[in-house]
């Protein structure tokens, strides 16, 4: 394996709820989860259904040190953390890492009232893996590991989010979700994470259509994703967060319209395996 190596696996890509059945196959429908590997190290961006499949192959790879990032704690991106096996696991260390409720409630905190009766059935002391929790503010610069530097900022979603800003043996991938767009405006904080970007995952929950009913859910359009990607000069975009109604049918769709407009945008699916 090329020491240098970028990888994006994309193993949840669906938002909200996980879904199932014929109409889901090709695009699938887990909540958001998102391997990164940089080199010989592996990062995971939210803990979404995804985080189950995920956690076996990566077992099964023989890997025993993870960073298992959050962009904020809504159940689409942390109910996969109960059912991650390396954190039941005694050889594994797994740090956790959150910023978006700095001040209010640490990463520690968090995953204490989430995995918990009357929620779950054990507290997470039965975890038996090395577990570490790390805090951040939305600005900070993280350096998880030796030579990956990721840069933070706030989305614009309620109880908040943030994006992230990786860099990594001269390559960048931005991940923008979930967050709401203002008409007409493109938001500094994204522009500043996604500029000159090999890859942009972005929040494309809804179409400009359905957005007038959906002001305040804290999600965005495929329409404002291709607008950030021209004015950011990105190389690909990632449509991701797809909504739980929206069928395989109407993605290749959305996909096929947002092409026209940014040439480099693809529609994520479960599975799926980028190198930048
Ligand atoms: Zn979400
Ligand atoms: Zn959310």
């Amino acid at each position: 394996m090329n020491n240098d190596v970028f990888r994006v696996k994309f193993w949840g890509t669906r938002g909200s709820i996980p879904v199932s059945g014929s109409e889901f196959q090709r695009y699938g429908g887990n909540t958001s989860c998102i391997e990164v590997r940089c080199g010989e190290h592996r990062l995971i961006f939210d803990a979404g259904s995804g985080l189950r499949q995920a956690g076996d192959a990566l077992s099964a790879e023989g890997i025993t040190d993870f960073d298992v990032i959050f962009t904020h704690s809504h159940y689409d991106h942390i109910i996969g953390l109960p059912y991650f096996a390396p954190i039941y696991n005694p050889t594994m260390n797994v740090r956790l890492w959150s910023g978006h409720l700095a001040g209010i409630m640490t990463t520690r905190e968090i995953v204490k009232q989430f995995m918990r009766p009357p929620w779950f059935p054990v507290e997470p002391d039965i975890c038996k893996a090395c577990l570490g929790f790390r805090d951040f503010t939305s600005g900070d610069v993280l350096s998880p590991r030796e030579g990956i530097t990721i840069r933070t900022d706030s989305l614009n979603h309620p109880g908040g989010c943030i994006g992230y800003r990786i860099e990594w043996a001269g390559k960048v991938l931005a991940l923008i979700y979930d967050t709401e767009h203002e008409a007409g405006i493109l938001d500094p904080a994204v522009l500043g994470l996604i500029e000159g970007a090999d890859l942009v995952v972005y929040d494309c929950t809804y179409t400009e259509d359905e957005m007038p009913r959906r002001f305040g859910y804290g999600h965005s359009t495929w329409q404002h994703g291709v607008k950030l990607a021209a004015a950011g000069k990105i190389g690909q975009l990632a449509l991701f967060h797809h909504a739980p109604s929206r069928t395989d049918d109407e993605i290749d769709h959305f996909e096929k319209l947002a092409k026209k407009r940014f040439a480099g945008t693809f529609a994520a699916r479960d599975g799926q395996i980028i190198d930048l």
